[in-house]
């Protein structure tokens, strides 16, 4: 159903199903914008011929007719595809309004002329601007240019509000509109209700193919063929005074996720007033109520006859639908009409919340509540927030509404294009987006910000709802802003602040407070559902998560997390950074080396910083196993090249500067992702593997004698052939046995010998390679840059040419290229485990924490994925949804 009808068409049935007041209408299928694309944008050739027999069953029901003088229908064009997409397709309103049917809606509304005239200029501005433009390819600006229009005749008639204008005045404004239209676009406005109507459904199909809905779809991974349905309605009016209005709600509250109706409303107003932040919204009830809206009145106290009826079909909605749902309503002279319900965007917080409270009230069973949660929303229960000792002590600069939560600190950058620039020159910049108002133009822009800030709009404003979607931190309806964009300033009102492009500013997100400095950020709270939920979701799960991590402190981290071991511990770290001098000393030491008398004698003084290293981590990790990689990079890297660093190497080691650049030299290599690393270093100098070996050996049964239960595992990395893996093989047994006498034991409590797989070959070879090895761990950063053959580092230069033309769908380091790498993967998990049926297996590059790669690897038959420490909850409930998924 709701492929055909989209998500909207589908929805509306079934209001219509449950008996809940809908107004008439009909839905145009996702097929027919499908073949209307096809058919090189024509119409179906039998569509009009249904519309208008559908049209005429909606006359029947309304009592009215399109089209007609005396009795006129009003209809509203809606975009609906499968999946939800806010803001990002077109509507049009108020089709139908045209010289024959004016004067009848006049005297049918008891001679609401004011009504009227707004009506008809508010259906000018929209269709000059979806219909008239924007379907047609033309940048003209036009619906800025007609509300610069409106401004200025507010400002004519010395008024503030659009309601004070009368019905002269709107008729008077609409005819200068036409006018304005036919100057700009070189077309007259159609007075003819027939070809309003086709010109509005082209119009919506269009849309779908609209700069603002591409780039959602490419964002949110939504197909391009999906094409979008068109809703169909007849008209129904919160614009016709006093009695009547529109509203926005939630069925609970989408930020916290709390059993509470939450919404906003405005009298006297159509559905755009409220989504588009044009005016600020009342609030729906005394819960929705804060500090920026308390002072207006809500719907609970000026109509609570109707308010109740709402609230009870809040009730019958979330009892069909089992989920939380965002829906609009329309009051029309005291009658309420459902125009819309769709599941509500929430934030992680809350979709963990509602999830876990729907499965207590008895509304879900647990594997829905598992699905509910999208992997990527624990993203931000996993996020910072402001550190609140710092936060206390600094002003408040402007309030606005929370609308995403958490914090973020970052520059501000007045434009979404400027924005996404300044990230393609530094992929780390922390952004925050400041604009006047809320606009779906924006999301490229607002995607790579690390924070939204807006002036207008209220909670169900389109930025608000997008970036609560995402999880990011965003602030709408910072009234007191007076964001230029021209200027690229924002005046702060009542104070002399001038904020400038590139001023860091912080936000809270879950509080809507914007300071003026850049604060600590420290980690959320524990949300005490999380690990209740996520209890849950291990109980769906099959393939076991670990992570990637080099010290006791990250694996202590994801431990806590839920990593039920390290997947991947890169040797190499602990000669980088914090506490690294010392070793990293000697390492040089020992590649600066003339004699293997000499490294022998500089690796004997590193085995005790290894040892250590290795020896904090399986304590960390007590019970649980740790694999070990031998060390991987190329020597060179840690060859010091500028010129101090040499000479102060050459001193401390009693050597001439020349002797490390010549050694330097000597390691150089053209291409050293491919040169002289991973198991290729043992090769040629066995004696750095037999240190390693030796410290974890060590390491190991000095835990177990202290009592505690290791479990080390050990992996080769970058092997192409099983003789390679066999060659370390006799170094390990050998030192093993060495070790274990040592220490009075036979042999280890626990021990495994693998290898990664990093190379096309050794995928090729699995069968032969897994002969010697226990476990194959893939390597995808390796095995996507030589399968491709892009290098990894140097990728930053052409990956967006290829994503914008296409060639490429997702970059394959993030997310496993499962056409090509992924066929290796297959060819090597069979061929491997043809050899050893219970061959342990998992993935430890970068994609191992991506859905897509995790839901792939659980297809393939992992044993487990490795991740890094905060994409560990994100992996668990990833690996259960695709248990769930693929039953
Ligand atoms: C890999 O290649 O996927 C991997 C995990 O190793 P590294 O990134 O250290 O090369
Ligand atoms: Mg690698």
């Amino acid at each position: 159903m709701k492929n055909l009808l989209g998500g909207k068409g589908a929805n509306l049935a079934e209001m219509v199903n449950l008996g809940l007041p809908v107004p008439a209408g009909f839905t145009v299928t996702t097929e027919c914008c499908v073949d209307y694309f096809k058919n090189n944008s024509q119409l179906p050739a039998s569509l009009m011929d249904e519309v208008w027999e559908g049209m005429k069953k909606v006359e029947a029901e309304m009592g009215m007719k399109y089209g007609d003088s005396e009795n006129p229908l009003l209809i509203s064009c809606r975009s609906g595809a499968r999946s939800s997409m806010p803001g990002m397709m077109d509507t049009v309103l108020n089709v139908g309004l045209c010289t024959t049917t004016i004067p009848g809606l006049i005297k049918k509304t008891g001679e609401n002329e004011r009504f009227v005239w707004d009506s008809y200029r508010r259906l000018i501005m929209m269709y000059a601007d979806v219909v008239m433009e924007k379907a047609e390819g033309l940048e003209v600006g036009i619906r800025k240019k007609l509300d610069e229009m409106l401004d200025a005749f507010k400002k004519s008639k010395g008024v503030e509000e659009d309601t004070q204008l009368s019905a002269q005045d709107l008729k008077t404004l609409a005819e200068q509109f036409k006018a304005r239209v036919k100057e700009e676009i070189g077309v007259e406005f159609p007075d003819d209700a027939k070809a309003q109507l086709i010109g509005a459904i082209k119009a919506v199909f269009k849309s779908w193919n609209g700069k603002k809905a591409v780039s959602y779809r490419r964002i949110e991974g939504i197909p391009d063929d999906w094409g979008t349905a068109v809703n169909v309605q007849a008209m129904v009016f919160g614009n016709m005074g006093e009695s009547s209005a529109t509203g926005v709600a939630f069925t609970r509250n989408p930020a916290t996720g709390e059993n509470l109706f939450y919404g906003e409303w405005l009298v006297n107003a159509q559905g755009e007033d409220v989504v588009a932040g044009i005016r600020t919204p009342s609030p729906l009830n005394d819960d929705t109520k804060n500090e920026q809206n308390k002072h207006l009145h809500s719907m609970q106290e000026a109509m609570p006859g109707t308010y109740e009826e709402l609230n009870n079909i809040r009730n019958i909605l979330e009892k069909s639908f089992h989920d939380m749902l965002d829906i609009e309503f329309t009051i029309q002279e005291g009658k309420l009409y459902m125009l819309q319900c769709r599941a509500g965007k929430r934030t992680g917080t809350a979709a963990v919340n509602m999830a876990m409270d729907m499965l207590q009230e008895g509304l879900i069973d647990e594997k829905t509540a598992v699905m509910r949660v999208e992997p990527a929303q624990l993203d931000e229960l996993l996020h910072p927030i402001c550190d609140p000792k710092e936060e206390e002590k600094v002003e408040i600069l402007v309030k606005g509404l929370p609308a995403g939560p958490g914090a973020a600190v970052g520059k501000l950058v007045f434009t979404a294009e400027d924005a996404v620039a300044e990230i393609r020159k530094n992929p780390k910049a922390q952004l925050i987006l400041i604009r006047e108002e809320t606009n779906p133009e924006d999301v490229e822009g607002m995607r790579v910000a690390a924070g939204i800030l807006t002036a207008r709009g209220g909670m169900t404003s389109h930025a608000a709802l997008v970036a609560r979607g995402w999880g990011k931190c965003c602030i709408v309806g910072a009234g007191k802003l007076q964001v230029d964009v021209v200027t690229k300033t924002a005046k702060v009102e009542g104070t002399n602040i001038v904020l400038k492009e590139g001023d860091m500013v912080t936000l809270n997100g879950t509080k809507g407070h914007v300071y003026q400095t850049a604060l600590l950020l420290v980690d959320a709270s524990k949300n005490p559902r999380f690990k209740e939920f996520m209890a849950i979701v291990d109980k769906y799960r099959t393939m076991s998560v670990r992570t990637n991590a080099e010290t006791a402190e990250d694996a202590k981290v994801a431990r806590d997390f839920g990593a039920e071991g390290i997947g991947l511990f890169r040797t190499e770290h602990m000669f980088y950074g914090k506490g690294s001098e010392e070793p990293l000393f000697i390492l040089r030491k020992m590649i600066l080396s003339n004699t293997k008398e000499e490294r022998v004698n500089a690796l004997t003084e590193l085995l005790p910083y290894v040892k250590k290293d290795m020896k904090a981590t399986l304590l960390a990790m007590d019970t649980l196993p740790v694999t070990f990689r031998l060390l991987d990079p190329p020597l060179h890297e840690f060859v010091p090249q500028s010129e101090e660093k040499q000479a102060e190497l050459a001193k401390a080691l009693g050597i001439s500067v020349e002797a490390i650049i010549k050694r330097g030299e000597q390691l150089h290599e053209m291409n050293p992702m491919m040169g002289h690393r991973g198991v290729r270093l043992g090769i040629t100098f066995p004696e750095i593997t037999e240190m390693q070996f030796r410290a974890l050996f060590e390491a190991t049964l000095e835990l177990a004698q202290e009592g505690y239960t290791p479990k080390p595992e050990l992996m080769v990395p970058v092997t192409c052939d099983v003789a390679e893996l066999d060659i370390s093989k006799e170094i390990n047994d050998r030192v093993m046995a060495e070790v274990c006498a040592k220490y009075g034991v036979e042999k280890l409590p626990y021990y495994m010998y693998g290898t990664m797989i990093e190379i096309p070959r050794a995928c090729l070879l699995g069968n032969k390679m897994a002969q010697t090895a226990d476990f194959f761990s893939f390597g995808t950063n390796d095995l996507t840059q030589m399968t491709f053959g892009f290098s990894r580092d140097d990728i930053g230069g052409f990956m967006n040419d290829y994503l914008d033309k296409k060639i490429l769908a997702a970059d394959p380091f993030q997310t496993i290229d499962q056409e090509g790498v992924g066929q290796l993967i297959e060819m090597a998990v069979q061929k491997g485990r043809a050899t050893k049926p219970n061959l342990k297996v998992g993935i430890c590059g970068e994609q191992g924490g991506e859905l897509a790669s995790v839901e792939f690897c659980y297809k393939q038959g992992l044993t487990y994925v490795s991740c890094s420490p905060y994409r560990v909850p994100i992996a668990r409930l990833a690996a259960a949804q695709a248990a769930l998924k693929n039953k």
